[in-house]
């Protein structure tokens, strides 16, 4: 059996506590930040006009439809 004083029964439960939430808190960081980065992918912006528009991923051209010029597709970076 193992022997604790009350404060170290405390002091270990909260820390275990805090670990958990800073693990979640973490881990949901990282999942948010590629479901944000997987977004982007399909995203476009307008090298004239700065519009952002939604393409397929190809190498093709697009046409921009707010200005009509043609854009190459370059994956948004996350600010
Ligand atoms: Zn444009």
């Amino acid at each position: 059996m193992i022997r604790l004083t009350l404060p170290w029964l405390v002091f270990t439960a909260l820390f275990i506590f805090l670990a958990g939430i800073l693990l979640a808190w973490i881990s949901y960081a990282i999942a948010r930040r590629r479901v944000e980065k997987r977004k982007l992918l399909a995203w476009t912006a307008c090298r004239v006009c700065a519009f952002r528009y939604k393409t397929p991923p190809s190498s093709s051209p697009t046409r921009c439809p707010q200005c009509g010029s043609l854009n190459e597709h370059h994956p948004l970076r996350a600010l």
